[in-house]
């Protein structure tokens, strides 16, 4: 899906999506963790498989070889759930690593499927890449 450029951008920032998620998603770096946390949430949003995989560290736990496959993991999941709001607890930067905390508010087929999750971060060649992440 294409995102309406002046609509509030999907991951709630309160922010237009021209001026937030969308230049990342049109292959920026993110500047810190929490800015690709976002755009990560986003891009399940609208659907941008895509960028949800050039995000993430082939080391991590996310990661699968199979693209076509992975790609058709990413849509389903998005296609059943509401990404009804994003609240980043905390973030935090240390060299080449970072963390964020973060509460995903979901619904899926209209019941709450919200979570919390901790998630790893590293930086890799100036761009920084979803590692893993636990789920609360
Ligand atoms: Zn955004």
């Amino acid at each position: 899906m294409n995102w309406p450029p002046n609509e509030e951008c999907p991951c709630h920032s309160g922010t237009k999506y021209k001026r937030c998620c969308r230049p990342l998603h049109r292959g920026s770096a993110a500047e810190t963790p929490a800015a690709l946390m976002r755009s990560r949430f986003s891009a399940f949003a609208c659907g941008l498989s895509r960028h949800v995989m050039d995000t993430t560290h082939p080391d991590g736990t996310a990661f699968e070889a199979d693209r076509a496959a992975w790609e058709r993991s990413i849509q389903t999941f998005s296609d059943g759930i509401e990404f009804a709001g994003l609240e980043i607890l905390s973030s935090d930067i240390d060299g080449d690593e970072g963390h964020v905390s973060f509460r995903a508010m979901l619904l899926h087929a209209g019941k709450d499927a919200s979570f919390t999750e901790h998630s790893r971060f590293l930086k890799e060649g100036g761009r920084w890449l979803y590692h893993s992440g636990t789920i609360e």
